[in-house]
């Protein structure tokens, strides 16, 4: 019988099929504290636990490692997990056994008689998860005692490391899949947040699993806050950033060891909790940094782009690019390392055209091809921190994503959505980018293009005697800066693409062809001119759209920092950010109470919870948070769960007619839910709401309303009003705006 068969059999595939999403949901919360699957998570552990092959492509922080933890989990034996830094198993191990799940490591660190407690263990069935390092995988006396193991699936974490084409190529790794055949027929999950086509494909091939099921999700970070600025006066504009992020957790990469250590000191100067890391530091050193950082001992490490990979906590808040990164991918997987919790993360870059030149002076000595790839790159880089185009609709381009909807515009979660740039009337500009194309064959690249389009005699657009062309210097009266720019936003409009077999030339799309055929009218942006440019109204204060009892929070936060420092994990092993944000909203003060949040399962409540309850009844009493919502949240968990969908939803801006008809409300008791969120202490932004339905004098008249009468009551504010015939609503409404203002 193979182990395949061995899977279905033991689980009962059958009956498992017919409920096993709510088995699967019940142990997410049970263990882990969720309620709700991400993503592709349900379907990925559903294709492994049903004993196939499954491929993960998903970006940092989406939650990969929850897809062979949950199902090693339900599954009887045990569930190997190849991972290729032991830091990044141990903190797995960590938190798994803070979860109270029983994962072990088989790595170098580990003493004789620890391998030998382990190796027994797992022989007895008791290990669910076991992390290996490929090295300690092709030890044959390893592979003896795995095969005495009851095996159940082998998940290879990082499976880019295979690929000599991705960013950290390990060779062992290629050797994972000849040692598991030994192992018999086990299933295997692949997981990686880097997806090159190249990559993707070498990995499938070494692992001959190239009828695997894959699981591609997106890589919009939707919390992430993309933002470019210039360089000018980068150290005030750096100590004002993280003094309005103080006391939270960022990284800040610098190109030089060099400039590492000058604004590490230069932050300390300034009382900022900083610290250095970079290969040249003393390995002493920078193990106590990284820790440090882990620990919350230090709020901001200073660091070369050494740092990062390997280290995993789920709350760094802020990343800054003190110098403009070479690519980019690497721009990309840096500002990943922000909020992998999914609250906010903030990613500022500085920008300055001299560090292009810099970094492109760096290549000078390498070989021609390679020389001309890292030019590419570097262009593609300084075009994303000069256009106006939405950051994010620009990086899932570069990643081959079509971002359709306009959510970021929305949301203005991005500088240059927040931020929109002046539009110009774009249709005669694309027409002219494409004619070009057009003429020349579709042969070219946006360089040639620009120079055809703005009249630029030279030799190479002789040659191709382009210079006789009618599109020849149509466009001399503008810049060339402006003609590649309409071109890079016709290719983010999907009018031109980049030709894969022949780099760096452009290809008219279908969309193109019927746009030269039949042209409508269409806006640009004009790039940034960051010499030139005003500063935008420099929002120093940490961009945040949550709303919690910060001070609950922060005593919370202290609580979790003093209990790990006792039991020697990181805080965020304890309990993670968003599951404290969501104890500062709804005050849980019985086990009961605490095992409804998000992230707290039965195994953190019995661990850990005890303190947390208390130190929340207590701040209760304190601060006389009784009021209602003392009897929201205390009548029945059901109601409190509203009240943070509630305070989710106006966090997004949601209009209340369409939260009300989500919860089946009708509008009163919507408003009376509000009213109590408020008179606990939860600050609440509802103007984007008010501005809506109210003009600003009917605004103003009623905020004067509330700032000089003697009492809040509606039905007096109705009677002394009455003759300007203000609805109930919207009584209500300004008076939730004005409490929400002042009294909190
Ligand atoms: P990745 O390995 O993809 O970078 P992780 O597995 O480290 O991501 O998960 C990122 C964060 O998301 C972790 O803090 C994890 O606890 C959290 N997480 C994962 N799945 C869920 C879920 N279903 N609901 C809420 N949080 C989740
Ligand atoms: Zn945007």
């Amino acid at each position: 019988m193979s182990k395949y068969n061995q899977i279905t059999e033991s689980m009962g595939l059958q009956p498992m099929l017919i409920d096993q999403k709510d088995q699967l949901k019940e142990k997410l919360k049970e263990v882990f504290g969720y309620g709700q699957f991400r993503g592709n998570q349900a379907a990925i552990i559903k294709n492994i636990l049903s004993g196939k092959n499954t491929f993960v492509i998903m970006p940092t922080g989406a939650g990969k490692s929850l897809c062979y933890q949950l199902p090693a989990v339900m599954l009887d034996g045990t569930a190997i997990v190849i991972s290729p830094l032991i830091a990044l198993m141990k903190n797995q191990v960590d938190q798994l056994n803070a979860l109270g799940v029983n994962a072990q490591f088989l790595n170098s660190s580990l003493t004789k008689t620890e391998i030998k407690r382990v190796k027994q263990e797992t022989i007895d069935g008791k290990v669910k998860l076991l992390y290996v390092a490929p090295e300690s995988l092709t030890k044959p006396e390893n592979i003896s005692f795995l095969r005495e193991s009851n095996l159940k699936f082998a998940a290879i974490d990082e499976a880019h490391c295979i690929s000599e084409w991705g960013h950290d190529f390990r060779p062992e790794y290629r050797k994972i899949k000849y040692i598991l055949e030994q192992l018999g027929k086990l299933p295997i999950i692949a997981l990686t947040a880097t997806a090159t086509p190249k990559v993707k494909l070498d990995i499938q091939r070494n692992l001959q699993m190239e009828e695997a099921d894959i699981f591609r999700s997106s890589f919009n970070r939707e919390n992430l806050y993309y933002e470019v600025r210039s360089k000018k006066d980068i150290k005030k504009q750096l100590i004002k950033y993280v003094k309005a992020h103080h006391g939270k957790s960022g990284i800040i990469y610098c190109l030089s060891r060099k400039t590492v250590q000058e604004i590490a000191q230069f932050l300390q100067v300034n009382d900022i909790k900083a610290a250095p890391y970079h290969a040249g530091l003393d390995s002493n050193i920078r193990v106590k940094n990284q820790d440090d950082f882990l620990n919350e001992e230090i709020d901001v490490i200073v660091a070369t782009i050494a740092f990062g990979m390997g280290i995993d906590k789920p709350d760094v808040r802020f990343v800054v690019h003190y110098d403009t990164p070479k690519s980019l991918e690497g721009y990309y997987q840096e500002t990943g390392r922000a909020g992998r919790d999914g609250l906010e993360g903030n990613c500022l870059m500085f920008y300055s055209y001299n560090d292009i030149i810099k970094l492109d002076k760096f290549n000078k000595d390498k070989p021609v091809t390679e020389k001309e790839n890292a030019k590419t790159l570097l262009e593609e880089m300084a075009s994303y921190a000069e256009s106006a185009v939405c950051r994010r609709k620009q990086l899932l381009h570069y990643f081959g994503e079509i971002y359709q909807d306009q959510n970021c515009s929305e949301t203005k979660w991005c500088d240059n959505c927040r931020y929109p740039k002046e539009k110009f009337d774009g249709m005669n500009y694309v027409l002219t980018g494409l004619t070009a194309a057009d003429q020349t064959k579709e042969r070219f690249g946006i360089k040639h293009l620009t120079n055809v389009i703005t009249g630029v005699n030279c030799q190479y657009v002789k040659s191709y005697s382009h210079n006789k062309l009618s599109v020849f210097g149509v466009g001399e009266n503008e810049s060339p800066e402006l003609w590649s720019s309409v071109l890079r936003q016709s290719m983010l409009m999907g009018f031109l693409k980049k030709d894969i077999e022949h780099i760096g030339t452009l290809k008219i799309t279908e969309k193109g062809r019927s746009f030269l055929n039949e042209p409508y009218p269409l806006e640009l942006g004009r790039d940034h001119d960051y010499g030139k440019e005003e500063e935008h109204g420099l929002e120093d204060e940490a961009i945040t759209r949550r709303s919690y009892d910060r001070s609950l929070f922060e005593l919370l936060k202290g609580l979790r920092k003093k209990i790990a420092k006792q039991k020697g994990f990181p805080p965020y092993v304890i309990f993670q950010d968003p599951s404290l944000e969501e104890m500062a909203i709804i005050y849980p003060t019985t086990q009961e109470e605490l095992s409804q949040i998000n992230g707290v399962g039965r195994g953190k409540v019995s661990k850990f919870g005890q303190p947390f309850i208390d130190t929340i009844k207590q701040y209760v009493i304190e601060n006389d948070i009784t009021t209602a919502s003392d009897v929201v949240i205390k009548s029945a968990i059901n109601k409190s769960k509203n009240k943070i969908f509630i305070i989710q939803q106006i966090d997004r801006k949601v209009d209340l007619e369409e939260i009300a008809e989500s919860k089946n409300m009708r509008m009163e008791v919507l408003l009376g839910e509000i009213e109590q969120i408020c008179y606990s202490g939860t600050k609440l932004n509802l103007d984007y709401y008010v501005e809506h339905i109210m003009d600003h004098d009917r605004q103003d008249d009623l905020y004067d309303y509330f700032l000089n009468a003697q009492s809040d009551s509606i039905t007096e504010a109705l009677d002394e009003l009455e003759d300007e015939g203000f609805s109930e609503e919207e009584l209500r409404l300004m008076r939730i705006k004005f409490l929400s203002e002042f009294a909190n």
